[in-house]
């Protein structure tokens, strides 16, 4: 089983918190669907390094991920970098999203880090919704007919992950 580790910069305890529910959710996602790579925050193996970045606006729902594979298409080192602020539009106006929707952008952005570099669909989908929550705890991002968390891998991404990661 290959081991990648999630280096986190000084990101904040939002993100902190989402991105260690990211791996924790994405290991056992890629458990159950038989992909043999786990993430571990400071662990072994070759890094994801994550920051913010200002640059991305707080109402995207993408971060920005750069690369460097072998040739074989696995991960030599990564480096991800998260919107600073999400926001979400509520009633009573403009709020802070929850963890769950920086979940979702984050496990998007670790699963491109792993060598999964198109879009398809899931949670590699390109085109994203925000759902809003009665709470933040409940903020969703949506692609297609599907809200998450919970976090949800097509088969065809199933499949590519499991060619990088055999
Ligand atoms: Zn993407």
């Amino acid at each position: 089983m290959a081991a990648v580790s999630v280096k986190l910069g000084n990101i904040g305890s939002h993100w902190t918190t989402a991105c260690k529910q990211a791996v924790s959710d994405l290991n056992s996602l890629f458990r159950r669907k038989g992909i043999r790579v786990t993430l571990a925050v400071n662990g072994a193996g070759p890094t994801i390094s994550v920051r913010t970045d200002p640059s991305i606006g707080g109402t995207a729902v993408h971060g920005k991920t750069s690369a460097e594979t072998d040739g074989a298409g696995k991960l030599l080192r990564a480096d991800v970098r998260l919107p600073v602020k999400l926001t979400i539009s509520a009633p009573k106006g403009i709020r802070d999203a929850g963890t769950g929707m920086a979940e979702v952008i984050a496990a998007h952005e670790f699963v491109h880090a792993l060598g999964h570099e198109p879009h398809n669909s899931h949670l590699m989908a390109q085109t994203w919704n925000k759902v809003l929550g009665d709470r933040a705890a409940g903020d969703k991002l949506q692609a297609g007919a599907l809200a998450m968390p919970p976090l949800e891998l097509s088969d065809e991404s199933v499949d590519m992950l499991k060619g990088i990661w055999t």
